[in-house]
């Protein structure tokens, strides 16, 4: 991965050759990178292609410049996470949003569940959640990411439960059983034969994870997402705080999956 300088560009930035950045890119291509004509960045179009681009003009307003190569990006995850993550803090939010894109996330999702001491309305702000939005990205301009994670609304617990389709996990500090390794490894041999690829990393895979807020998951909810079809797992004996367990799931999710070198 080259330390070239990464920015997501909108698919109708892209034409005839040539590339338009944003005005905030401008902004920061002038001031804050100091790229000037002739520089080079990468540009990536959030469906998978990057682009070498040489800069033609660079003020504070505008930028613009003229792809050179156009590759396909090979830096995601084949394993697809999509993170229910109880409405924490947004000092702590923001941590999960920047650690886990850097990781491989896929997609966020907020989750209203009954010991959120965080309630919506309270937090989720158009401006919030713009800066939310500029977070994901910065990460994932950062680290290389070929994908931006979808920022989603956020959502009622039960109603989560409901729309999480396929193979679901919940991270449930009451839970003693059944270990993160155990449900995954017992997801893998269950996967029909046809759709594994060859090695011994079953792939790809989708998997939605939920995590609770800093009170946890009530009883009530853990039996919820039991009935719905969700599998209750432990990360073992040490309690971590919801960003930890968040970047930490992320991380052995991807680590088990061979999608973490
Ligand atoms: N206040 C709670 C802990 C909440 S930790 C208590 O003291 O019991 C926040 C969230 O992180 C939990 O809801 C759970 O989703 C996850 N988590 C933290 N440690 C965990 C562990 N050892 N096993 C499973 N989930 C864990």
């Amino acid at each position: 991965m080259s330390s070239r300088q990464r920015f997501f560009v909108q698919p109708e930035a892209v034409q005839n050759g040539s590339i338009r950045f944003s005005r905030d890119q401008a902004r920061q291509m002038a001031a804050v990178l100091r790229l000037g004509p002739g520089s080079t960045v990468t540009a990536l179009d959030n469906s998978g292609w990057q682009y070498e681009v040489k800069l033609d003009a660079v003020s504070g307003v505008e930028a613009v410049g003229t792809i050179r190569t156009r590759t396909l990006v090979t830096s995601e995850p084949r394993t697809k996470i999509t993170l229910y993550v109880g409405l924490i803090r947004a000092p702590k939010l923001e941590i999960v949003l920047q650690k886990c894109t850097e990781i491989g996330v896929a997609a966020f999702v907020p989750l209203v569940a009954q010991r959120c001491v965080v309630q919506p309305n309270d937090e989720l702000s158009p401006a919030k959640v713009e800066r939310w939005q500029r977070i994901i990205a910065e990460a994932a301009e950062q680290s290389g990411r070929g994908k931006l994670p979808v920022l989603m609304p956020a959502v009622p617990f039960n109603q989560a439960c409901d729309h999480a389709r396929g193979f679901s996990l919940m991270l449930w500090e009451g839970e003693h059983e059944t270990p993160l390794r155990e449900a995954l490894e017992r997801a893998a041999s269950e996967r029909p034969a046809a759709r594994r690829a060859k090695g011994p990393t079953p792939r790809p895979f989708s998997v939605n994870v939920f995590v609770g807020p800093e009170g946890g998951f009530t009883d009530e909810e853990a039996q919820r997402a039991r009935q719905s079809g969700i599998q209750l797992v432990t990360l073992g004996p040490r309690i971590l705080r919801a960003e930890t367990a968040s970047v930490t799931v992320a991380a052995a999710i991807l680590y088990a999956q061979g999608d973490l070198g």
